[in-house]
């Protein structure tokens, strides 16, 4: 089996790439919940969504969340009763946390409506959260600590980050499966996520830093900087702001402890030197999925 610390987008579509490659049921993907909110009652995963959708071939590729052909007609009916619209929640996509909502007060836990939902869905592969307990992502700014969906949706991720740390983490506990998944696996694979975002919050339940550390052998990152920019999203900001260099060779020394081989992309052929002085292992190929070719030999990549 091969486990995939996930974020959302991109590692959505290393799962999807790997498929090419791999059974969809010899993957494990272990997944950040430190973004999940309570939104109108309703509890969001936006990660577990994301790889959720993605896999089921469902994802909205304009708006990079959601749901295809997704229609508005809740979010404008609460507009107009002046509800809190900020977080767009889709009314296909509605019906996703309707379903989780409903099974977590019958006394589900996050990973069992996570395998419920994934079934639903016709996904073969094993879809974990970190952890089953309520974690949150905060956000310290120069405007004070706000909370992950505050920062990334309604500030749009553009106010200086002075710190991350995540609530409720010390004392979760890893969901059942995450320890043994990662001790057991063949390879284990950093998806390229936001290292402070997405993976941090994974690594910060007691327990999955040691076990990841101990299998250093066999963890392999993707990058998730190519040419020192993020494709989307605050990666390369936050890595400057919190004292990181924004490159690939940053990502490799943020995973040093953890990782024994990085992929970068073809475009940061030049620094690959400096990540082996790291000891490091770097692997040049092309990294951007969007093209399916490439996340084919991406997939083929960080399996070899
Ligand atoms: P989220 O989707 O908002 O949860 O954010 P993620 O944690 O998934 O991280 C977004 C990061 O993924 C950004 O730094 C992107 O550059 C990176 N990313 C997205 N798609 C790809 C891709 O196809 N290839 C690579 N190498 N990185 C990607
Ligand atoms: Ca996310």
């Amino acid at each position: 089996v091969i486990v995939v610390l996930s974020g959302g987008v991109g590692a959505a579509r290393l799962l999807r790439a790997l498929r090419t490659e791999l059974k969809p049921s010899d993957v494990t993907a272990i997944v950040n919940v430190g973004d999940d909110v309570t939104m109108h009652g309703l509890v969001i995963c936006p990660d577990l969504d994301t790889i959720t959708y993605t896999l089921a071939g469902l994802n909205n590729e304009e708006l990079g969340w959601g749901i295809v052909g997704e229609s508005w007609r809740v979010m404008d009916e609460l507009a107009a009763l002046g509800g809190d619209t900020w977080f767009r929640l889709g009314d296909r996509d509605l019906a996703t946390h309707l379903f989780r909502t409903q099974q977590l007060h019958a006394g589900a836990t996050k990973s069992q409506v996570t395998a419920a939902l994934a079934q639903a869905r016709g996904i073969s592969e094993r879809l974990l959260p970190a952890t089953d307990d309520t974690i949150a992502t905060m956000i310290a700014t120069v405007d004070g600590e706000i909370s992950f969906q505050e920062y990334f949706v309604a500030r749009r991720h553009d106010v200086a980050v002075t710190g991350v740390r995540v609530e409720g983490a010390a004392q979760s506990l890893p969901a059942p499966g995450v320890l043994s998944a990662i001790a057991a696996a063949q390879r284990i694979i950093i998806a390229p996520s936001n290292p402070m975002l997405s993976i941090d919050p994974i690594l910060a339940v007691p327990g999955v830093r040691d076990v990841l550390r101990a299998r250093r052998d066999d963890v392999v990152a993707v990058s998730p900087l190519i040419g020192g920019h993020a494709l989307k999203g605050p990666a390369e900001r936050i890595m400057v702001e919190l004292g990181h260099e924004a490159t690939a060779v940053g990502v490799a020394r943020y995973y040093r402890e953890l990782i024994s081989t990085m992929v970068i992309d073809e475009v940061d052929a030049a620094v690959a030197p400096q990540i082996d002085l790291l000891g490091v292992r770097s692997v040049v190929t092309t990294t951007v999925m969007s093209n399916p070719e490439h996340a084919r030999q991406l997939a083929k990549e960080v399996l070899a």
